[in-house]
């Protein structure tokens, strides 16, 4: 591929918008444009690596024997309807209605159109297991940024796996697991695996795999001495208090004086409070209103629960309330972790209640809550709160708190579990080290999503006794333009991107110093030997400065640089992108010697 007939307009300055190290190399070497906000073209050179990255994917899915389908990117609401998700997905699905005023999707992921393909095809236990995956999803992301490390349009595979036992989801399970190991060594990128497991969901059937990242999406929760790594969505850490049952929360507080109103003039914050009262914040039960979306928690005969309105979005979906608050108590130095809310009380989002709602459930203004007495709604206390059995908390009133607060004697939840936010200094779960954090971003998730959707879109087939069951289910995800910039946040210099060999645009770079005469000769002479031996090759041929066509050939990244030039000849300059040195080859042995790089680099990450 001659430069000058290709199209790879190269930037100089770094475009004042773009924040991240492959945002901007991406814009700069010409890899990206973007045509609206989060909506980004990959131009020629770009398109070639991300061909490549998905390429790996797509020959480590087949390997693990998932199968390509190509559903529609516009899908019918219908399907959508049916899984309930319709009513849970929220705003990031872009939805529309075409001219019969039939509601579409643009598909943002595609568990719905794979089970509603597979459901009138799939009739018996001998038809499985079956994997098959897409690559294409899009996803109306509210707040883009960072180019196509979050943009708006951007390309996933998702694999979804049905099987007629938990043994066969286990093993797809593991051998996807292998699938995205393999993949991420073949893109030559660090990951960091993220087991659900290891955190406080309890679950064995979720993975993800994080790259470090200073903007990522995620935190990490990290261990200094063992391997645990959670996202601390998830992540748990051993107690620093000691955990009480009802019972045993009674017996401790059998000494302690019985709970006593006091005034507070004008104490709003945790602080203040302790230092008006003399005490520290672990005494504290820090009481926050919560309002949860989908609840399908079952709330009957929960405070304040009788006349909340529960519905089922479909007919075999499970029921759920739209709306339901929740009162949740913690200890007062500790912080609530919303998703560890939101997949305790089982709903699709929670939020902190505004003022209104605070003042209408707890009948004091703000900063006023406490469970003693608390009718309204459901506790749900955080176990920290297990072990105070001689606290300061809300008394529902303004100016008023309580002190000899006792768990268990003063007040019950209506649930116990562990909403805890864990932070670097905690304690490992495992090890008992201390835990520290790291940024990451996601680039892949395996996941057992068990019959949530073969049961809500009915989907059965026949076992060996003709008996009907309804298939177990996992799902795969990983982004490939996520893959893609986390290769060039990883493998980048001062100069610009350092391409492993796997995802170069290009293998070798060919520049002509002045192409023309014998230099012209012996330049396209190279090429064509080196296409010949399966090298892709960009040849530089344009009609400008060699210190130009230095500092593209840097900042596009290709990992080998052959220069041509008539000084040298017959011999030609070698250099490696990531060397600084070059060295002179005879031109005659330059196209086996550069292929056998070539060769080798790509065996090497490709073992
Ligand atoms: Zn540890």
């Amino acid at each position: 591929m001659k430069f000058s007939q290709t199209f790879i307009p190269t930037l100089r300055e770094v475009p004042g918008d773009a924040v991240i190290v492959s945002h901007r190399l991406m814009l700069r070497a010409a890899l990206l444009r973007r045509l609206a906000n989060g909506l980004f073209a990959y131009l020629p050179l770009g398109l070639r690596s991300f061909r490549k990255v998905e390429q790996i994917i797509r020959e480590e899915m087949d390997a693990a024997g998932a199968l390509e389908f190509k559903p529609p990117v516009v899908v019918p609401g219908e399907i959508w309807k049916e899984s309930g998700r319709w009513e849970t997905m929220g705003e990031g699905m872009l939805r529309f209605k075409n001219r019969l005023n039939a509601d579409f999707v643009i598909s943002p992921t595609a568990e719905e159109a794979f089970t509603a393909i597979l459901r009138d095809e799939i009739s018996s236990y001998r038809q499985l297991p079956l994997t098959g995956y897409q690559i294409k999803k899009y996803r109306d992301e509210i707040r883009p940024r960072y180019g196509v490390m979050r943009g708006r349009e951007f390309t996933m595979k998702d694999a979804y796996s049905y099987h007629a036992n938990e043994e066969s989801l286990e093993k797809t399970y593991q051998d996807m697991g292998r699938a995205y190991r393999r993949i991420f060594k073949r893109c030559g990128l660090t990951v960091i695996p993220v087991r659900a497991d290891t955190g406080a969901m309890g679950g064995t059937g979720s993975e993800e795999f994080m790259v470090e990242s200073e903007i990522g999406d995620n935190t990490l929760i990290l261990c200094k001495t063992c391997d645990y790594a959670a996202n601390v969505e998830k992540a748990a850490c051993k107690d620093d208090f000691e955990r009480r049952s009802i019972d045993e929360a009674k017996a401790a507080a059998e000494n302690i004086p019985s709970i006593k109103k006091i005034d507070t003039p004008s104490v709003k914050t945790i602080d203040e409070l302790c230092r008006f009262l003399k005490t520290g914040a672990k005494q504290f039960i820090k009481t926050l209103i919560y309002r949860a979306e989908n609840v399908e928690l079952d709330l009957t005969g929960a405070p304040g629960a009788s006349t909340l309105e529960r519905k089922s979005p479909a007919p075999d979906a499970p029921k759920m309330y739209p709306e339901a608050f929740f009162a949740v108590l913690i200890r007062g130095d500790l912080d609530v972790n919303e998703v560890k809310l939101a997949a305790a009380v089982k709903a699709s989002e929670v939020s902190l209640a505004s003022d209104e709602d605070v003042i209408r459930l707890t009948g004091a203004p703000v900063g006023f809550a406490g469970p003693v007495g608390l009718t309204s709604l459901p506790i749900i206390a955080d176990y920290s709160v297990t072990s105070i059995n001689d606290g300061v908390t809300g008394a529902l009133e303004k100016d008023t708190h309580y002190e000899h607060a006792a768990f268990g004697r003063d007040f019950e939840p209506f649930m116990l579990t562990d909403v805890r936010t864990v932070k670097a200094g905690d304690t490992c779960i495992h090890c008992g080290a201390a835990l520290y954090e790291k940024k990451g971003n996601e680039l892949g998730h395996i996941f057992k999503l068990g019959y949530k959707y073969t049961a809500s879109m009915n989907f059965t087939y026949l076992d060996e006794e003709g008996k009907s069951h309804k298939p177990a289910m996992g799902c795969y995800g990983i982004g490939v333009d996520r893959t893609l910039a986390s290769i060039i946040e990883e493998h980048h210099d001062d100069d610009g991107i350092v391409w492993p060999m796997t995802t170069a645009p290009f293998h070798v770079v060919v520049i002509a110093i002045k192409y023309d005469g014998a230099v012209k000769a012996a330049a396209d002479k190279l090429v064509s030997e080196l296409e010949t031996l399966g090298v892709e090759v960009l040849l530089d041929d344009r009609d400008e400065r060699p210190g130009v066509k230095f500092k593209d050939a840097d900042l596009i990244g290709i990992p080998l640089r052959v220069v041509v030039g008539e000084k040298n000849l017959p011999k030609v300059e070698v250099k490696r992108r990531i060397e600084k040195e070059n060295r002179l080859v005879e031109i005659s042995a330059a196209a086996d010697e550069l292929s056998r790089i070539v060769k080798e680099e790509l065996a090497a990450l490709n073992s």
